[in-house]
């Protein structure tokens, strides 16, 4: 791979930091922006920086919404009394893909992993605790990945809650062992659902 200096090479740089883009990727990407008409690097910065400005997580359910509540939360057609909570952003559009959830979401914004440092402290617990005591909730379904990391958070949450007489299940294992909620499909997604048992 060539060493680019200055300006060009800054871009590449930055391209390389994002995930899945390997050294000749970035530049392959830096190269088309530079080849392509003004405009399209324009509109790709503008994009970026216009989301990243507006981009904050919703006051009631922590995922990422440029209104707030966000669109989810503040759809009165959804029941409030099903939260299903999960760790990532990108899960909550995995799940909504699939069309079977009809409640609202909880994003907890990872897992609890003490390997990696990450306790419960440093998830959205706080605020999803928050929303029990004032908000009437039936059911609260636990879909964190089905790995060791997700599964731990599961248990912890339902320790956590079931004591506040909130019926708490976990999503069917129909998922493979070890994998992302953000990779399955969206059958697999609703049969996960359907399948619920409580903890
Ligand atoms: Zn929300």
């Amino acid at each position: 791979l060539l060493n680019h200096a200055g300006v060009v090479g800054r871009l590449i740089n930055e391209f390389s930091m994002l995930p899945g883009v390997g050294p000749k990727t970035a530049q392959r990407i830096a190269f088309y922006l530079l080849n392509a008409p003004e405009e399209v690097a324009h509109r790709l910065s503008d994009a970026v920086r216009e989301a990243r400005d507006n981009i904050k997580y919703c006051s009631v359910c922590s995922n990422l919404t440029d209104i707030d509540p966000c669109t989810i939360c503040g759809n009165d057609k959804r029941s409030k009394a099903v939260i299903c909570i999960v760790q990532e952003p990108r899960d909550v559009i995995a799940m909504e893909k699939s069309r079977s959830f009809k409640g609202l979401y909880h994003v907890l914004h990872g897992a609890i992993s003490p390997m990696d440092g990450i306790g419960p402290e440093k998830l959205k617990i706080k605020e999803l605790l928050g929303r029990l005591h004032k908000e009437k909730v039936e059911e609260l379904i636990l879909a964190t990945n089905p790995n060791v990391e997700g599964d731990a958070t599961a248990l912890y949450l339902a320790r956590l809650t079931k004591p506040l007489g909130i019926k708490v299940t976990r999503i069917a294992h129909g998922l493979p062992v070890g994998a992302y909620l953000e990779y399955a499909d969206g059958v697999t997604l609703t049969k996960a659902l359907e399948g619920r048992q409580e903890m």
